[in-house]
């Protein structure tokens, strides 16, 4: 039993609004009939909308990790590239190796971005027909340039672009189709601000006939079956889904439309640069400039504060950042300005850290 709920500032899973939360008590329907049918519909449509995309999207009952490793073993044929910048890339390299496909993993400090000269050297040996690029590292606060990218990308075309877009999407501004995406994935306790259990995914035409060359593509994560079930099969999945998270998804797309796309972009941008100034300030930021995330801020640790007491101080008074991830724990300390959450939170949160860091 949980003794005291806190205020997330963690990079997922994040707060859900109470009406959302409710909507996941849903009673349950059949996922076969009409209403399923509907439901999966309706979700996809809005989902276009936030991705900007008129690519199929595809729901899967896993995390955001599920449809990741979906997307490389389901598209690669010879062989994947995947330009790791931190945690998330490096395990996108392992999901390719645990699958038997052969992937090779190119690999910058840190707080780096992906630049399109390294793109370009790789994709230029002809080896790769799969590539991966994460948009938000989450262990780094690095947000690359997909912009800067895609031109690169764009001259390969036997090449599947697959973007990690776990912890940015309805967040910041992807454009998939613009971009030329090939599949692009998040999940639900992000930027989305829903339960964790879900995972999103556009795919591209060119995605789905690579799929049909790969003899092995799994079965609970293959991304043609899935493909086939929702486009072909009355727009249902080949097995059940969770209803609850597409209710509250359903509901939750309402809402996010409503606020409007540009406004939540926006309002991720001035949180992002509310608590970079702090972070400037007090510390310094992990991100090499120019490259920072809109949707969480990586603090580095120069002051060398003890970020486990702090988080705990924190949580007495019922707010909870977090740690550096992995290698990075109490190197580095992360904000997450992502969901719901406000400037007006993040001044509450940030006047508490001030306090605690000055002893009071
Ligand atoms: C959270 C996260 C993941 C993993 O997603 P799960 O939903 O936990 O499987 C992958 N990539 C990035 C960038 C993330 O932030």
């Amino acid at each position: 039993t949980v003794t005291k709920f806190k205020r997330l500032f963690i990079p997922g899973p994040v707060d859900v609004a109470k009406d959302v939360l409710e909507k996941m008590a849903t009673p349950m329907i059949s996922h076969r009939g009409k209403d399923a049918t509907a439901l999966q519909q309706g979700i996809g449509e809005k989902l276009k909308q936030v991705f900007h995309t008129q690519h199929t999207i595809l729901l899967s009952t896993t995390s955001g990790t599920g449809l990741m490793e979906a997307a490389i073993r389901s598209c690669t044929a010879k062989k994947a590239v995947v330009f790791s910048i931190g945690a998330f890339g490096d395990r996108w390299a392992e999901l390719g190796t645990c699958n038997n496909v052969p992937t090779d993993k190119v690999r910058v400090d840190d707080g780096e971005p992906t630049l399109p000269d390294t793109v370009e050297k790789a994709l230029a040996t002809g080896q790769y027909d799969l590539v991966t690029v994460t948009h938000n590292e989450t262990s780094s606060g690095v947000m690359n340039h997909l912009e800067e990218l895609a031109p690169v990308i764009r001259k390969y075309p036997e090449v599947v672009w697959c973007v990690d877009a776990v912890s940015s999407m309805a967040g910041a501004k992807i454009e998939v189709d613009r971009l030329g995406i090939d599949v692009c994935i998040t999940s639900t306790q992000k930027c989305l601000a829903l339960p964790p259990g879900m995972s999103i995914c556009s795919v591209s035409a060119k995605a789905v006939e690579r799929a049909k060359t790969v003899k092995h593509r799994g079965y609970y994560l293959d991304l043609l079956q899935l493909y086939q079930y929702v486009t072909e099969k009355e727009h249902q999945y080949p097995s059940t889904p969770s209803l609850s998270h597409m209710f509250a998804l359903d509901y939750q797309l309402d809402k996010i439309l409503q606020e409007g796309l540009e406004n939540r972009y926006a309002r991720h941008r001035e949180m992002a640069q509310f608590v970079r100034g702090w972070g400037k300030e007090h510390f310094a930021l992990l991100a090499r400039p120019g490259y920072e995330s809109d949707t969480l801020t990586v603090i580095k640790n120069t002051r060398g504060i003890n970020v486990g007491d702090l988080n705990k101080k924190l949580g007495e008074r019922g707010f909870q950042i977090a740690n550096g991830y992995g290698k990075l724990k109490e190197k580095a300390f992360r904000i997450a300005h992502m969901g719901e959450v406000s400037v007006a939170d993040l001044k509450v949160l940030l006047g508490h850290i001030d306090e605690i860091l000055k002893g009071r």
